[in-house]
């Protein structure tokens, strides 16, 4: 063998993958021994090839967190603006009033990407599906930053337009939209032939209501016959639900079922309003059933619509009901253990109680549910054969004390602050909790200004001609 081996010798915990129970247990005292090939062995006192040592005392060995839906383009510089804002009349949605108002201009795409890489995986986070418009250096940063990446390229045929305050138009452009479409598949295909082999392409009409019917069979389509993951927005608001009943009288599953794409290979953005949610009219239960059957996959991001006072309803139910869920992080904070502590607590509210959600069962779905949704079963879990994706956990750190339980501590306690290592492909992305191959700080630096920038634009924008004191007030009054 000339792959240069990394053993964590005798680790406090190890979330090992057991392939017989089809589930993560714990070890303790275990050896992890991995190189660029993938993990070598996973088991008490390892003996082969050794290069380097890690002492595993007071470390967990964990696999790396799979994101399946964030988004690098703008989210970074929209922080501090729209958190206590909403339409009203669109169930108190920020989005198509206030974030959609915030672009990140071609300056800022790169440190916007940097940023939102570098908060990822110092949250353990070893793969994730970025979906955005291309910029220059959007393949270029993903593959530097050592990421296993999937990059959606989103392309839609109607611009959401706000009508005073109140109501939600679409200003359809067809043509625009096929030339995009087009775009973004000469753009998956040169992210699947990039030479690290951590790249690949997935195929992603942007919102179900943003793209005609016929667009997204073709998408899904040409998608299926090049082997690709599909991603959609679908059921993310009651604005895109309304207009959907509007326009059809379905559901976003019964719409999507109708038109022949549910599928093992489609990953549904948020999927939150779905028939048997208590802000809908519908009085049905269907819709859960329609995803599990057909193998469709949720990527569920609590965070940013938790913000607005939405939630799933529950995230225990969606797994009871036999549905694959991944966790995503959507936007900021790019935070994935603040995001999977939010997803318990708002699976237990919304669920009412205790019982509705563990948290071995929410860490599955951040792990081997990703791992699922993208076609993989070589991800999100330690185990020989499977890729080097894993993150080793500080048990020493305050946070982390004392340790009955260290998955517990990390998700409802420590989060990011005990992710000291990130390995992927046996390489390590950040090293005692420095980002290994990006700027961080630097890109950090250029955010004032990137959102000073996008603020001005955004009061050019505003269809109501507000400045930025009424669209985004402070949330204390200035002093004078
Ligand atoms: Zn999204």
């Amino acid at each position: 063998m000339t792959d240069r081996v990394t053993v964590v010798r005798r680790a406090a915990w190890t979330v090992a993958w057991d392939e017989g129970a089809s589930q993560h247990v714990y070890m303790q005292d275990a050896d992890v021994a991995f190189s660029e090939a993938g993990i070598l062995y996973v088991g008490p006192a390892y003996q082969g090839q050794a290069d380097e040592e890690i002492a595993g005392a007071g470390i967990m060995a964990m696999p790396g967190l799979v994101n399946i839906h964030c988004h690098s383009g703008d989210e970074p510089i929209a922080k501090g603006l729209f958190e206590d804002v909403g339409t009203a009349a669109l169930w108190g949605n920020a989005l198509y009033e206030y974030s959609a108002l915030i672009d990140a201009d071609a300056d800022a795409k790169a440190a916007c990407q940097t940023v939102m890489l570098s908060d990822l995986m110092r949250s353990g986070v070893t793969t994730h599906l970025d979906i955005a418009s291309p910029a220059p250096t959007w393949l270029s940063l993903a593959a530097r930053s050592g990421l296993r990446s999937y990059l959606a390229p989103g392309f839609r045929e109607a611009q959401w337009r706000m009508a005073g305050s109140h109501r939600l138009e679409f200003e359809w452009n067809e043509a625009q939209g096929r030339e995009r479409y087009g775009e973004a598949l000469a753009f998956v295909e040169e992210a699947r032939a990039h030479p690290s082999g951590r790249i690949d392409g997935v195929i992603a009409p942007s919102q179900i209501e943003t793209c005609s019917e016929e667009l997204i069979q073709d998408a899904v389509g040409h998608a299926r016959s090049r082997g690709m993951r599909i991603t959609i927005h679908a059921a993310q608001t009651m604005a895109e639900h309304e207009e959907l009943l509007r326009r059809t009288g379905e559901t976003a599953p019964a719409m999507l079922e109708r038109l022949g794409v549910l599928g093992p290979d489609l990953i549904l953005g948020h999927c939150i309003f779905l028939d048997h949610h208590s802000w809908t009219r519908q009085r049905s239960r269907y819709d859960l059933e329609r995803l599990a059957s057909s193998g469709t996959s949720v990527a569920h991001c609590p965070v940013t619509f938790a913000r607005s006072g939405m939630t799933l309803e529950s995230l225990g139910a969606y797994l009871r009901a036999g549905v694959n869920v991944g966790i995503g992080t959507d936007s900021y904070p790019f935070n994935m253990l603040e995001e999977m502590r939010e997803a318990l607590i708002c699976s237990r509210v919304s669920g009412r109680s205790v019982f509705d959600i563990d948290t071995g069962s929410l860490f599955s779905a951040a792990t081997i549910g990703g791992a699922k949704a993208l076609g993989r079963g070589d991800i999100g879990r330690l185990v020989s054969g499977a890729k080097a994706d894993l993150a080793l956990v500080d048990l020493s750190h305050p946070s982390m004390q004392p340790v009955h339980d260290p998955l517990r501590n990390l998700i409802h306690c420590a989060a990011d602050r005990a992710i000291r290592d990130v390995y992927v492909d046996g390489k390590a992305v950040v090293k005692d909790r420095r980002v290994v191959n990006l700027d961080y700080d630097g890109a950090v630096r250029e955010l004032q200004d990137a959102q000073r920038r996008a603020c001005r634009r955004a009061e050019r924008d505003d269809p109501q001609g507000r400045p930025l004191s009424a669209l985004a007030p402070c949330s204390l009054p200035l002093h004078r």
